[in-house]
């Protein structure tokens, strides 16, 4: 069968242009595919119209909170803003139908925005070189623990079998250090809420191959004691990796470099937008100093100026090798960029000083209901213990649910484990006094409640879709595919 082809009359304004030719040869489906792998019966697809399918999902959309709906106080996680006009760039047809086998000659514009963007995040940590390949913080810290290894190797640095972290870590921290084949010790808190530098001391001999460390820390504060810390490892040739989820307090303050660190990751998705939740998308680029960047993952791309062309460098012996397929998710980088070039140098210090005066602002008004265990101004987000209330018959969880009623996100919960019924805050740069107080007037309202009708924060939440679920079923019996569900029914 000759297809119907477009010929020049039937392509209005295309004058001159020769379109080819196709045969497609006349077949039947089973001459093409199988017989046993043609279905038996035709798919069941909805048949919907383009507005029921929009309607469709902008229903769902409404029934889920999200960023773009109201705060999303997520400690740790930075749910903050993503400006719309980086989706609009990293939609750039030259950005988003590239090929990743192209070769390096036909995409150098995006590899001038990912060397341009390493260039803005080793201004950035004061660190010498960045790779933007890993998928994720974990994925990042994952890549230093390995740079670890490699370079205590090459040193000749036998037996060193520990990375130390505190006791407030993130979980990935101490799956990342079992990952990358050592094993974990935990350094204690002191009262203030900072690594407790006696018991830290106590801990670091030559089997030590490094720490761990994020800085402000999971609880909002400072590590004041850091240059010390990383002399400590460093007389002992160890390593020191930066956390660095927790960037959003430091842009343009102070660079975990100068602070002593010998790596550090970068969420983009949470310093640098992109919108993420639900898995992904991440991007966890690390950077390194120089005594580390043979170690780094290949290929690194880098600026030829005889031949003015960027380029993949592959060929680097002492590379712990490749980490990711091609070089990571391009278009979180593409926003991570426009983000950055944007805001400027000093745009991204008003960042930092907005999201720190922000979460003090809250923390401030929120302590007269809450226990505050650790009385320090705080960084970009503070912990706060729903102890009191707990002893008044509603747990932490229970605040978190019902906060859904007034169309907030909950915070973090039960996270740091150090701090008991943790509630952890970050409001984040990118909300108004107005919200802000918004928040305030319902913790305490919710508060009043659980005095004075506790039942009704404890049946939370009364507005949502879905109220109370049974959290050990879904967590046991966790079961995402729709067949499934709807048998069980
Ligand atoms: C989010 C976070 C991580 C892990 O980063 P992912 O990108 O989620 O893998 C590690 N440490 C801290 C303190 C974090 O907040």
């Amino acid at each position: 069968m000759q297809t119907p082809l477009l010929n020049e009359s039937s392509v209005p304004g295309k004058m001159g242009c020769q379109l080819p030719e196709y045969d497609v040869p006349e077949q039947e489906l089973s001459d093409l595919i199988p017989e046993e792998f043609l279905r038996e019966s035709p798919p069941n697809l909805p048949e919907l119209s383009e507005p029921e399918i929009v309607r469709h999902f902008v229903n769902l959309s409404a029934k889920n909170h999200h960023v773009d709906k109201n705060l999303y106080p997520l400690g740790s996680c930075t749910m903050k803003y993503n400006p719309k006009v980086n989706d609009a760039i990293a939609g750039f047809p030259g950005f988003a139908e590239l090929h990743p086998e192209q070769p390096a000659n036909t995409v150098q514009g995006a590899l001038q925005l990912y060397y341009e963007l390493e260039q803005m995040l080793c201004a950035i940590t004061g660190m010498d070189k960045f790779t933007l390949q890993p998928a994720a913080g974990s994925h990042g810290e994952l890549t230093g623990v390995m740079i670890m290894r490699k370079y205590h190797q090459k040193q000749g640095n036998a037996n060193r079998r520990y990375i130390i972290i505190p006791d407030s870590a993130h979980g990935t921290n101490p799956a990342s250090v079992a990952m990358g084949g050592f094993e974990t010790l935990e350094v204690q808190s002191s009262d203030r809420g900072i690594v407790d530098l006696e018991d830290l001391k106590s801990l670091v001999t030559e089997e030590v191959a490094g720490m761990m460390l994020t800085n402000p820390n999971t609880l909002g504060l400072f590590e004041e004691d850091i240059s010390e810390i990383t002399e400590l490892f460093h007389s002992v040739d160890a390593l020191m990796y930066m956390d660095g989820a927790n960037m959003n307090a430091l842009l343009g303050i102070a660079r975990p470099a100068e602070m002593g660190f010998d790596i550090t990751h970068l969420n983009l998705h949470k310093t640098f937008s992109t919108p993420h939740g639900g898995g992904g998308p991440g991007s966890g680029p690390i950077g390194v100093t120089k005594r580390l960047e043979p170690f780094l993952p290949v290929p690194l791309i880098q600026y030829n100026a005889q031949s003015d062309q960027y380029e993949f460098d592959w060929e680097r012996p002492d590379s712990i090798g490749k980490i990711h397929a091609f070089y990571g998710n391009f278009g979180m980088m593409v926003r991570a960029y426009t983000y950055i070039r944007m805001l400027g140098a000093e745009g991204l210090k008003s960042l930092a000083e907005n999201a720190i005066i922000n979460a003090n602002y809250l923390r401030e008004n929120l302590r007269d209901i809450f226990e505050l265990p650790h009385d320090q101004r705080c960084m970009h987000e503070f912990v706060l213990s729903g102890s009191r209330q707990k002893a008044n018959g509603v747990p932490t969880l229970e605040i978190a649910k019902r906060l859904l009623d007034f169309d907030f996100h909950a915070p973090t919960i039960y996270f740091p484990l150090i701090v008991r019924e943790a509630l952890m805050i970050e409001p984040t740069e990118s909300e108004s006094r107005a919200t802000l107080d918004r928040f305030i007037e319902v913790m305490h309202q919710i508060n009043t409640e659980i005095d004075e009708n506790p039942d009704l924060v404890k049946e939370a939440p009364h507005t949502t879709p879905v109220t109370r679920i049974d959290e050990v079923k879904a967590n046991r019996e966790l079961n995402l595919r729709w067949d499934e569900i709807s048998e069980r029914k």
